[in-house]
């Protein structure tokens, strides 16, 4: 961006405002005598700056420097937020992201939902096939729940076989068809353990829950609905999805 054009703090302000343009490195073209607004670009989120009159070689060097930074920083950020066996988001930026989307669904008046899932008697197949198995189709029903979700829920694993997933803006009847979806399609896979050889079929214990921003519920409230609403689940015999109500 350059300073020296009308607006240019204005369009930072507004790149680095949006979730989907907010991780773009920004250099900025000044000359000395704009160092105030220089130092309002840093503060606006700018990355570096480039003194004119500039070679095209110091321009692109920088470019270069920049994006192996950032290339950095996000297998860095990678290995914050993501589950290492299944490369699923892991419990910490799911927390952290169910926070921020339980504050817009209270500001817009949108629906959010939770689920929380429980393989069914998945002792069993560690007992039986050993854990490098258990471990195996841990990663294949993380695929299974990826390939029903869509790219704006967040599914994470919430503990050792236990998942959780937050559906922004969808509503209780919306929640429960993909539950049921989840269910269904977990129950109609097959699951392999290529070192053992073998197949086998799973099956999967799910609470919903339907949060209308309107209640003040704490995050440890609503993830409690979606625990009970799994317990009653497992309780009721297990493959099946029991919704939370009040
Ligand atoms: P339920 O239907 O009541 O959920 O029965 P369950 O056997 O699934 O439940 P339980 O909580 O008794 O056992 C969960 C098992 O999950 C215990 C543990 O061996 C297994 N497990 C947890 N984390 C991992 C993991 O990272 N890898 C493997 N292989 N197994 C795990
Ligand atoms: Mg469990
Ligand atoms: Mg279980």
């Amino acid at each position: 961006i350059r300073l020296s054009k009308p607006g240019s703090l204005k369009l930072l302000k507004q790149i680095k405002s949006a979730p989907s343009t907010r991780d773009i490195p920004v250099i900025l073209i000044t000359s000395k005598r704009l160092c105030r607004k220089l130092s309002m670009g840093y503060e606006l989120g700018a990355y570096d700056y480039i003194l004119r009159p500039f070679f095209k070689e110091e321009v692109l060097a920088r470019v270069s420097n920049i994006t192996f930074a950032c290339e950095k920083m996000k297998e860095l950020e990678k290995l914050l937020d993501r589950d290492y066996l299944t490369g699923l988001y892991n419990r910490r930026f799911f927390m952290e992201r169910f926070f921020e989307e339980l504050a817009w669904s209270a500001r817009y008046n949108e629906p959010l939902s939770l689920m929380m899932l429980d393989i069914d008697y998945f002792k069993k197949v560690n007992d039986t096939y050993g854990h490098g198995c258990g471990d195996e189709i841990l990663k294949q029903i993380a695929v299974t729940l990826s390939s029903v979700l869509r790219t704006e829920d967040i599914v994470a694993r919430y503990g050792g076989e236990e998942f959780i997933v937050m559906l922004p803006n969808i509503g209780m009847e919306g929640a429960s068809i993909v539950a049921e979806k989840l269910r269904s399609t977990v129950q109609d896979r097959k699951f392999f353990c290529e070192d053992k050889g073998i197949t086998l079929n799973l099956t999967i214990s799910i609470g919903v829950t339907t949060h209308y921003g309107d209640a003040d519920l704490s995050l440890d409230r609503i993830i409690g609905q979606a625990d009970g609403a799994l317990y009653d689940a497992k309780k009721g015999g297990r493959n099946r999805v029991v919704v939370y109500r009040q």
